[in-house]
């Protein structure tokens, strides 16, 4: 029987564990998303967005629910200081839970108006939060509550955490989902899964020069699509969701290898004990594989 792996570059091979098996750790969600390693706990925490929860899994503990309601909580991420924080979809809102479990609202406006519904998120190595805020939560009851978008349109933001201030970095994707930097953070990575679907690159220029962003580029086209969510490794290969699975592409674009799994993914994140394995939110599962990449450290 052929592995979960197939390799079409061998460079690939330098980053996978040859014979690693794809172990599905838990199911029962209609839309598994957002998958955050927590190093203090050596827990997975996940959102299931339809069912309006989010789940917890460990090695000794197996899954359980780690919050419900969870607003339709989409992405999450941690940031400099460990704390989790999430792109809320009803109301479309970013949050922090803080140490005690309390959960705040970051952000909920943009020049009075309503987000749409944050999806993905990451946090820069200077605190600030950068996140995308397509429609998906408000387009049907299914992953939030229907409403009309009050901003009219799907910007991507960088949120300062401290005083609030949100600034929109792009404005030119149809729906701007996935989004991480490369290891040096000189490159930012966001999918749009509406028109055209795909991941585009682009540079980010230096916080004293305003920290905008330029050179928009194509960078991948994985297929069958979509590229959701996605993560980057510590040799700058892109690790992303796609229709059939995970596809790993180098920061030039070349695709080297697809980790396939059985439902379509939606999200990945490397965790662990010692941080080579590879969780995959994919619809109603989550599915685990060891791998010998692991994460960008931070710069
Ligand atoms: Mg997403």
């Amino acid at each position: 029987m052929p592995g979960p792996t197939e390799t079409l570059d061998p460079r690939f091979d330098d980053l996978i564990v040859p014979g690693a098996e794809l172990r599905r750790l838990a199911d029962g969600c209609i839309w598994a998303e957002g998958p955050v390693w927590m190093p203090e706990s050596k827990t997975l925490i996940w959102s299931d967005i339809p069912n309006n929860r989010m789940l917890a899994w460990s090695e000794d503990g197996g899954a359980s629910t780690f919050r419900e309601p969870s607003g339709y909580t989409n992405g999450n991420t941690l940031d400099r200081e460990g704390r989790l924080v999430s792109c809320q979809h009803s109301p479309g809102i970013v949050t922090r839970t803080e140490p005690d479990g309390t959960v705040i609202t970051l952000a909920d406006t943009y020049q009075g108006k309503k987000l749409n519904s944050p999806n993905d998120l990451v946090v820069k190595s200077d605190g600030s939060i950068w996140f995308t805020d397509p429609p998906y939560g408000i387009l049907s009851d299914h992953e939030g509550h229907q409403r009309e978008s009050e901003i009219g349109a799907n910007y991507v933001y960088r949120l300062d955490p401290e005083s609030g201030d949100l600034t929109v970095v792009a404005d030119d994707f149809d729906r701007p989902n996935g989004i991480a930097f490369s290891p040096d953070e000189k490159t930012v990575y966001i999918s749009d899964t509406g028109e055209p679907r795909h991941m585009r690159a682009l540079d980010v220029n230096p916080v004293n020069e305003g920290g905008t962003l330029a050179n928009s580029r194509e960078f991948a086209k994985p297929d069958p699509p979509a590229s959701d969510g996605f993560r980057v490794d510590a040799n700058g290969n892109v690790w992303t969701s796609a229709g059939d699975g995970v596809h790993v592409f180098t920061p030039d674009g070349t695709l080297l290898g697809k980790i396939h799994t059985p439902e379509k993914a939606a999200n990945c994140e490397f965790g662990g004990p010692d941080g080579h394995t590879l969780f995959i939110t994919a619809t109603t599962s989550l599915y685990a594989i060891d791998v010998a990449a692991t994460r960008a450290p931070r710069p």
